[in-house]
């Protein structure tokens, strides 16, 4: 099988006043060692989407994280395995990209993070144009907050490095789907993103 041509982007420049970063679901149970539903490839995009997190707040673009939030008798866990579950352990973030107090968090039931949350109210209300979207699970949560974000107006811009799947198929058929269908910016490293202050 061929994998289609994704149209990369090697550096995109971002105005800092109408961006923002979603750092999603980089929460224990997805991406640390004792997690309840490790992807093994996340543990490798802490470093880089710290990097990009740096930068961003250097530069006032706010961040805000999305946690996996369950119910422990939710209905997606006829999906897959129990995680996640509210205020246990696996639902927190992981400690090296732990949230600054002041960053918004939002708690989601499924995999699309505007589905019942402030998310459109939080972005709308600081002018947001252009959402940089990092995190796990490419083809899962990190797709649907990317679409989700497009058919609300709101350019999606995804690094390669910052984002992990099940298996790499997964992460360029997420990728492929971010440009093509939403016409979202695949940048091949968050070292290509840069924010300018406005
Ligand atoms: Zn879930």
């Amino acid at each position: 099988m061929e994998v289609p041509e994704i149209p990369w982007t090697e550096e995109v420049v971002l105005p800092a006043g109408r961006t923002a970063v979603l750092v999603v679901d980089m929460q224990n149970d997805f991406v640390h060692e004792r997690g309840a539903l490790v992807v093994p490839a996340a543990a490798a995009t802490v470093d880089p989407i710290r990097r990009l997190l740096r930068r961003a707040r250097a530069a006032g673009v706010p961040v805000v994280y999305t946690q996996d939030w369950h119910a422990p008798d939710d209905a997606e866990f006829r999906i897959w395995p129990p995680h996640c579950v509210a205020g246990t352990w696996g639902a927190e973030v992981v400690d090296p990209l732990a949230p600054r107090p002041e960053e918004a968090r939002i708690h989601k039931t499924t995999y699309d993070p505007f589905f019942r949350t402030d998310l459109d109210a939080l972005l709308a209300g600081r002018g947001v144009e252009n959402l940089v979207v990092v995190g796990t699970v490419a083809n899962i949560c990190v797709l649907h907050a990317a679409a989700s974000a497009a058919l609300r107006g709101i350019r999606p811009v995804v690094p390669q490095d910052g984002v992990s799947a099940l298996a790499p198929f997964d992460q360029l058929f997420a990728l492929r789907q971010i440009t093509g269908l939403y016409q979202g910016t695949a940048v091949r490293s968050e070292a290509g993103i840069r924010f300018e202050k406005t």
